[in-house]
């Protein structure tokens, strides 16, 4: 048996105000360092700053707590996501999935959004503020773009902490988490605080999954992170350039949930379960969870361009996934249409209308787009939101994965050249999608984290210290 004695606590703004100096001026000269020397040097696995502070779990100041040394125990892994959009919540669910898959009861993992469950406003409101913001594309540029700076978003996340680490923290104790896996920009520096505050920086693994392929947002990278898994190379050298270690680093491909890549799925089969034209080529358009885009406008016009007015019959059919957009589902149902069409709310099998498709139109999503490269499915990019997005689009069109169009029109006679003469442009597409596809990255993720938490050294025995001194019942 082993004792730990919990000593006094400082407040947590002053805590957050001298973390976020401390932070700041390590940014700054990681930077620095990275520019004059490209950041070679090896970054050990490490907490928010290098004091070991004392009292982190502890309920009351002072008490004296007790750990069993080598107990074996399920280890509690907490993702922290925000529904602001479809894709932080979908790379979420397959973290969770992969976990179940490889390691069974070893690990419990928890999906959650501690922000909205535990801390006030603007933090709990991220859903509705990004939906208003991103259909207001301007406003969310500005937004993105002024909050790129790191003493921008520094402070103002510091601010925020200063307020609501407290709730976080009562958020933390909740899960009881042995490792934090952060799968949102903004879940990054709050949730670290906390933990630099109660000294548990070197306890509890904490791990960055970015979900965005390239253009991604500076608030993605914290250097206090143990491992930050870039989904493509460029996200690295960003990494690399923020200050983050080579060691810190890894690039396995955005995670995707695994009936993506582990289910053996039959286009023909598929069909008949979902009641498509089992014949007649079929086109996916989509726009992100919340259905966003000019999907309306690309509906109609691929109404018309699949029609073939001289035999008067359909030369291929539609399936509009609305998301989280009723209004767009509920307009679509009431027109009226030439060829097949099938309208469909917010789908959580996408894998099965992917699979049942030839080709894909959709807003540069970086979950729609690592998903339809697993199928192989030709992308067409109507549109993307400012910041996070605009750097999919060379991602599918260099690698010869697929075209931009922001014209309904172009699009729609596009997808009726490839259903007819250009099939074997189409065909091409997909090979070239295949290539680019990263199936296994969710499985390599959990795996690396896995051996983190080996690494680390004896995990049970730290968490059942944890878990007795900080857990107490609430
Ligand atoms: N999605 C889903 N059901 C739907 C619509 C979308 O599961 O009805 C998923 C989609 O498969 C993808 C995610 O939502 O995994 C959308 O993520 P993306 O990054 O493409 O766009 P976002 O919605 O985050 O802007």
């Amino acid at each position: 048996m082993v004792m730990s004695v919990a000593s006094p606590r400082r407040s947590i703004r002053e805590a957050v105000v001298q973390s976020v100096l401390a932070y700041h001026q390590q940014q700054n000269q990681k930077y620095r360092r990275s520019i004059s020397y490209g950041g070679e040097a090896g970054a050990g696995v490490g907490g928010v700053g290098d004091d070991d502070e004392p009292g982190f779990w502890e309920e009351e100041e002072g008490t004296v707590e007790l750990a069993q040394i080598g107990a074996e125990r399920t280890k509690n892994v907490l993702i922290l996501m925000s529904d602001t959009g479809g894709g932080h919540r979908a790379s979420a669910e397959a973290i969770r999935d992969a976990f179940r898959l490889e390691f069974g009861d070893e690990y419990k993992v928890f999906v959650k959004d501690l922000c909205k469950d535990h801390a006030g406003w603007p933090l709990n409101d991220m859903e509705r503020s990004y939906k208003f913001m991103v259909k207001h594309v301007q406003l969310w540029k500005v937004a993105f773009h002024s909050t790129s700076p790191r003493w921008v978003h520094c402070f103002y996340l510091a601010a925020l902490a200063a307020f609501y680490a407290k709730k976080v923290e009562a958020g933390l104790k909740k899960y009881k988490p042995d490792i934090i896996i952060s799968v949102h920009p903004l879940m990054q520096h709050i949730p670290l605080w906390v933990l630099k505050w109660q000294g548990l920086q070197n306890r509890v693994v904490f791990v960055t999954v970015i979900t965005d392929l390239n253009t991604c947002h500076p608030t993605w990278f914290h250097t206090g992170v143990n491992r930050c898994y870039c989904p493509s190379e460029e996200v690295s050298k960003r990494a690399l350039l923020e200050g983050l270690e080579p060691s810190q680093v890894r690039i396995f491909g955005l995670p995707i949930r695994p009936s993506f890549c582990r289910a053996v799925l039959v286009k023909d089969a598929l069909r008949r379960e979902l009641q498509l034209d089992p014949e007649l080529p079929a086109v996916l358009l989509m726009g992100g969870g919340e259905g966003m885009g000019p999907v309306k406008k690309t509906a109609k016009a691929l109404g018309e361009s699949l029609f073939d007015k001289e035999s008067g019959k359909p030369i291929g059919q539609l399936i509009v996934i609305c998301g989280r957009n009723k209004t767009l589902s509920s307009t679509l149902e009431a027109s009226q249409w030439k060829i097949p069409v099938k309208i469909r709310g917010f789908e959580t099998q996408m894998e099965k209308w992917m699979g049942a498709c030839d080709c894909i139109i959709t807003k540069a999503g970086p979950g729609t787009i690592a998903e339809a490269l697993i199928r192989g499915l030709p992308i067409i990019l109507n549109d993307f939101i400012p910041g996070q997005e605009v750097g999919n689009v060379p991602y599918v069109v260099d690698n010869g994965a697929g075209v931009f169009s922001k014209s309904s029109k172009e699009t729609a006679r596009l997808v009726a050249r490839w259903f007819g003469p250009d099939s074997e442009e189409l065909r091409k597409m997909s090979e070239n999608a295949l290539k680019l596809a990263q199936p296994d990255a969710v499985f390599d993720i959990v795996k690396d984290i896995h051996e983190l938490t080996q690494q680390q050294g004896p995990m049970s025995h730290i968490s059942y210290t944890i878990t007795s001194s900080f857990y107490q019942p609430m």
